[in-house]
C-alpha cells in the first residue's frame, strides 16, 4: 500500500484508511458517521480554504 497525498483517487478514508463507496458522497456519509474523522476533516479543510474559494466541490 502506497502512501499518497492524492486521495482524490482513492476511496480511502485519508484520516482512518476505512474504505469509502464513493470519493465524494460516501466520503461525506463516512465523516458525518465518524465525528473523529469529521474533525479531522474540518482541520484538514481549515487549512485549505485559501485555495478554494467555493469550499468543497461536489
Ligand atoms: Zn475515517
Amino acid at each position: 500500500m502506497a502512501a499518497s497525498s492524492n486521495w482524490a483517487d482513492v476511496y480511502q478514508c485519508p484520516f482512518c484508511g476505512g474504505d469509502l463507496p464513493s470519493p465524494g458522497r460516501g466520503f461525506v456519509d463516512h465523516i458525518d458517521q465518524n465525528p473523529d474523522c469529521d474533525e479531522e476533516f474540518e482541520a484538514w479543510r481549515d487549512t485549505i480554504t485559501d485555495d478554494v474559494p467555493h469550499g468543497w466541490p461536489g
